[in-house]
């Protein structure tokens, strides 16, 4: 069997048009196209979930893809009933009988009707029941009071189907009976229309290119669970993880689960999965990862001797993709996360024409030329309070700020400006229509994208998804960072120090700074050059971390264990980058886990976390590859620089000019701690003259989101 490429999980519902506004019990179409997940779609009727699944089918076929569509109701029933109401075995000709019958609109459809002429075809009670109408329905019994009718209660599949709901049950949570009846049509009509293209299992062979599969969505439900305990709608979790699920599952595994053996009734259908409950919940998992990069993702083009600094960004951001698995979270917790999808607003902002000030409104039209006196409306408009009824046109009635504007209102006139008399209002003449009011949705249109895929959730962006309706967003784990020094000097800080010996000065420094960038860090301690030692230490950090960085050890001396090891590892790039402070960066794989090497010296260290290891774990974490905001200013300083390599400058701004640290030596820590921010100089030769122009880029800007 050829391999799919893109799934679809589809959760259907028998009801009416529900409106605008996602919500539950809908239907709902979640899918992985060509390995791209996207965002469950709420589809309001029937109508338009059809014309989706045609969008979908044609989609994939002019993309040359072999498309996987789950659909969560049945596509036969109990054994026996097919013979009884068509005179064959054939499920396609119940499918044809259905289809000439239900009549399906987006606000009624008949299928209780249908299911009462069906039960009218059998002796005794039944096999139907659950009249979900007001009006009684000749044969349709409305509890079960089912009897000889002669028809299985379920399906062979069902047995194995704990918590599944039988065929015939029409109405009450959870049935699937109108289901059935509703869906079983629109399925025909897509076998008819790609006529040669479909193929439904398991009544059909698997060698089309768009498969229609049942698929039950209670065999992943503990995992559906799990992620509708961050919030969200279920349904669209549901459809969300069974699209990945069916999508994570290795090729031969589905084709083995699809290959089921001929069961006593061919013509009930199956359940797809069934038996694999576990797996199906495994490979949907949100907490999944994604797999490792590739081994040889650090890998520098040939012959070239010194990398310019864009060229080795470049190459970076080309390489790099997300590592960390995803999770749904509340509002609350997700400030500083990454969003693993695009944020689209369930409802406008406002959502709808309110004032913007206390006041008194009207209609425009009632207004003549000159100063106005209008009479006053009873009652009072406020916020979260709506007028009742309308304002006749002619008169004014209270309002205050954030209240909806009451029919018969399009201007309000500030209070301020007016002289309140008895039961009337004076003011001048000239205000414009629609003054001192927000039109619905002025700000955001409900369906809007508000917000991208990668973008780092600042307060803001919280604030704004909660006014648009949401209350839980997705989001990829926190990037862990763990973070290594290595160097036979080093002694804790605190401890004494016998000569020879320095504090290590590094781990404090990146650790804080992968903090402040929103990472969960992870301390290894010191490690002596030792290669042994430093070989346990990285092995720790591939297993609970997603990005080590190490300091020190990372040119190609002697005790240079981390390019040693990282060389050994197979996997070791050492980023000759023409770039000052920085010497040789070792960038590599160890373990699955991409491993910064940085220079021992702190000043090195710090300057290339910023520009190396900075956007890069960004990038690892999900978020979108961003430039450091930096900004020209005059220097306050001197300086020749020769062409070949960039630098860059401890600097600070005072009096609107850069001033840079009296020395460039790589060991004055101080002026680390001096510094607010970089200077850049370019890769060109420059000379400097104190009010030249400098680019300077604030540490702050760094920082953060
Ligand atoms: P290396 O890259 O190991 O050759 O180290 C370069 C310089 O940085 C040496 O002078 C080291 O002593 C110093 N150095 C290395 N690691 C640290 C550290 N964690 N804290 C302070 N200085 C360090
Ligand atoms: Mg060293």
């Amino acid at each position: 069997m050829t391999p799919f490429d893109s799934f679809a999980m589809l959760d259907w519902s028998s009801g009416n048009d529900t409106g605008p506004r996602p919500r539950r019990d809908a239907i709902w179409l979640g899918c992985v196209r060509g390995g791209a997940e996207e965002t469950p779609r709420y589809l309001r009727n029937r109508v338009e979930a059809e014309a989706a699944l045609v969008d979908l089918i044609e989609t994939e076929r002019a993309a040359g893809r072999r498309l996987f569509i789950g659909c969560d109701f049945p596509f036969g029933f109990p054994k026996r009933f097919a013979r009884a109401l068509t005179g064959c075995d054939n499920p396609f000709a119940v499918w044809d009988w259905l289809e000439a019958r239900i009549e399906d609109a987006p606000r009624a459809n008949n299928r209780f009707d249908v299911a009462g002429e069906i039960n009218a075809r059998f002796p005794g009670v039944g096999p139907f029941w659950f009249n979900g109408l007001k009006r009684e329905i000749a044969g349709l019994p409305r509890r079960d009071t089912r009897a000889g009718h002669g028809l299985p209660d379920r399906r062979c599949a069902d047995e194995g189907a704990p918590g599944s709901f039988s065929a015939w049950q029409m109405g009450g949570a959870g049935a699937v009976g109108g289901q059935v009846l509703i869906g079983l049509p629109v399925l025909n009509r897509l076998r008819r229309r790609f006529a040669g293209q479909v193929a439904v299992w398991p009544f059909e062979g698997m060698d089309a290119p768009v498969a229609l599969v049942e698929v039950w969505p209670g065999l992943i439900n503990r995992a559906v669970k799990r992620a509708e305990a961050g919030g969200g709608i279920r349904d669209a979790h549901q459809v969300r993880l069974m699209a990945r699920g069916l999508a994570r599952l290795p090729h031969a595994r589905l084709a083995a689960m699809l290959a089921v053996e001929a069961p006593e009734a061919p013509e009930e259908g199956w359940i797809f999965g069934l038996g694999h409950e576990e797996e199906l919940m495994r490979a949907c998992d949100d907490t999944l990862k994604p797999p490792p990069l590739r081994n040889d993702c650090f890998a520098l083009p040939a012959g070239v001797e010194w990398t310019p600094v864009d060229d080795a960004l470049a190459l970076l951001r080309d390489r790099l993709r997300a590592v960390v698995g995803q999770e749904v979270l509340p509002l609350a917790q997700a400030a500083g996360r990454v969003l693993t999808a695009p944020v689209v607003a369930r409802r406008a902002n406002p959502p709808e024409a309110n004032t913007a000030v206390d006041g008194y409104g009207f209609a425009h039209d009632s207004l003549g030329e000159g100063d106005q006196v209008l009479p006053l409306a009873s009652g009072r408009a406020a916020a979260g309070v709506p007028y009742p009824g309308a304002v006749p046109q002619g008169y004014a009635v209270r309002v205050l700020t954030g209240a909806a504007l009451p029919e018969g209102v399009d201007t309000v006139i500030l209070q301020e400006d007016v002289t309140l008399g008895e039961g009337r209002i004076a003011f001048r003449g000239g205000l414009k229509r629609g003054a001192n009011t927000r039109r619905a949705g002025e700000d955001v249109a409900a369906g809007a994208t508000v917000l991208e895929t990668g973008r780092v959730l600042t307060p803001a962006d919280l604030a704004l998804c909660a006014a648009v309706g949401l209350a839980d967003l997705p989001v990829f784990k926190r990037l862990r960072v763990a973070v290594i020094s290595t160097g036979d000097e080093l002694v804790e800080p605190g401890e004494p120090a016998r000569v020879g010996q320095i504090y290590d000065a590094n781990r404090p420094m990146l650790t804080a700074l992968a903090q402040q960038m929103g990472y969960d860090v992870l301390d290894l301690g010191r490690v002596a050059d030792d290669r042994a030692a430093l070989r346990a230490a990285l092995d720790r950090g591939a297993a609970q971390a997603d990005v080590i960085l190490t300091s020190g050890g990372a040119s190609s001396g002697d005790e240079d264990h981390v390019s040693a090891l990282l060389n050994e590892a197979g996997a070791m790039a050492e980023w000759r980058i023409a770039l000052k402070p920085g010497r040789p960066l070792a960038l590599g794989m160890w373990g699955g886990a991409p491993v910064f090497g940085l220079p021992g010296n702190p000043v090195a260290a710090l300057v290339c976390t910023l520009i190396f290891a900075r956007p890069a774990m960004a990038v690892l974490s999900g978020a979108e590859w961003r430039e450091p905001q930096g900004f020209d200013v005059p220097a306050a300083f001197e300086k020749r620089k020769k062409p070949g390599r960039r630098e860059y400058l401890r600097a600070r701004i005072r009096d609107g000019r850069a001033e840079v640290f009296k020395s460039e030596g790589s060991g004055r820590i101080s002026g680390l701690s001096w510094a607010e921010g970089l200077v850049e100089l370019p890769d060109a030769a420059a000379d400097i003259r104190p009010g030249d122009p400098v680019r300077y880029l604030p540490f702050a800007s760094f920082l953060g989101g």
